[in-house]
């Protein structure tokens, strides 16, 4: 029986949702295919959380724990998952479209010399094979390819997949580690985001645009940020501006999301801005200008003044939310 192989991330050492999201992924395609699903962990204390992602589908968990493995470094990384799939011998391997994913699939794309579909909003098994969807062109459009290779490589969005529990239980081993070698030694990590909810993970998004004018005044996009539970964001426009940081930028060059709710306020909505955005389940946009782009595009638009619309808002959510 063939298998699929789900490459996790963790954050301060808890499982992202996008890895609860692709290991059930895995589970519904691995149902289809009459495959198993194994999900592989890295870190360096990691061994205790493992088997709660059998409650999402994986059959077994292998876990990598080492001290050299508590942060990504893309040499170490990329050997752990190469010993994964010497293991587990599988025909699909699963990584999460996130800044480490997009990093680390290519580079074991390209040392095991086989098919890479990258950023993936689709799949599904026509006719025992798997058909994969995956945004061209700042999604544009969509194109719906197939690999050809024994080993397909995946990275799937986060945020487009439900994550499903359906009370499996696990079985986890320890990956025999192999040498681990790397010509990039890593001296600091500067944490920008600290504990705050990082956009590719959050539900809800509050993002400001150039239209919130400065660094102070995104303090209303926070306060209705906080009543919604909600992530901050931000365009390009605001992060080169120096009023956030470039974590927080969504975009073609900054993070793709997908939440159930985007809240856009003073921000056009540009196409590099809408390549990270477009897949969210349902978009507001509060623009004084009634012919922005986002306004023809979003599900509901508030013309009007946002230093108006924005304290209206979060004062009728705290009253709803008592
Ligand atoms: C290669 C490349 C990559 C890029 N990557 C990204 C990316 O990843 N992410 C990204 O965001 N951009 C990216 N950009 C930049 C992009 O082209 C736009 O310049 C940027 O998205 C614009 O940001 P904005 O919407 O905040 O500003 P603007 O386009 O200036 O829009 C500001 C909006 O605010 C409205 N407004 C002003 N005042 C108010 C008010 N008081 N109340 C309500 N509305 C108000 C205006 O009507 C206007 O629609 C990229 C560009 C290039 C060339």
């Amino acid at each position: 029986m063939s298998a699929i192989l789900v490459v996790t991330e963790l954050q301060n050492n808890e499982f992202k949702k996008s890895s609860f999201e692709t290991v059930s992924q895995a589970r519904r395609l691995a149902d289809s295919l009459g495959q198993t699903v194994t999900a592989l962990v890295i870190g360096s204390d990691v061994k205790a959380k493992a088997a709660s992602l059998g409650e999402y589908g994986a059959d077994q968990v292998l876990t990598a724990e080492d001290t050299k493995l508590e942060n990504f470094n893309p040499d170490y990384y990329k050997t752990i998952v190469i010993e994964a799939v010497k293991k587990v011998s599988p025909e699909i391997v699963l990584f999460i479209a996130t800044l480490q994913g997009r990093d680390l699939a290519p580079r074991v794309a390209a040392a095991l010399e086989t098919g890479l579909a990258s950023d993936c909003t689709g799949l599904e098994v026509v006719d025992g094979s798997l058909e994969i969807e995956h945004p061209l062109y700042a999604g544009k459009v969509f194109a719906k390819l197939s690999l050809e290779s024994p080993v397909k490589i995946l990275s799937l969005r986060p945020g487009v997949f439900e994550a499903k529990m359906n009370g499996k239980q696990a079985v986890v081993n320890s990956l025999e580690l192999p040498a681990l070698e790397s010509r990039i030694k890593i001296k600091e990590i500067n944490k920008t985001g600290g504990d705050k909810l990082d956009v590719t993970e959050a539900d809800i998004i509050v993002t400001g645009g150039r239209g919130v004018r400065s660094a102070e005044n995104f303090k209303i996009i926070e306060e209705l940020a906080t009543v919604l539970n909600a992530a901050v964001g931000a365009t390009r426009a605001v992060v080169d501006s120096e009023w956030r940081p470039h974590d927080e930028q969504v975009g073609q060059t900054g993070k793709v999301v997908s939440p159930s709710l985007y809240i856009m306020c003073g921000a056009s909505g540009s196409i590099q801005h809408w390549a990270g955005m477009s897949g969210s389940k349902c978009i507001v946009a509060v623009n004084k200008d009634p012919e922005a782009p986002i306004i023809k595009r979003a599900d509901y638009s508030i013309v009007g003044d946002l230093f108006e619309v924005v304290p209206a808002l979060t004062q009728e959510i705290k009253k709803i939310k008592g």
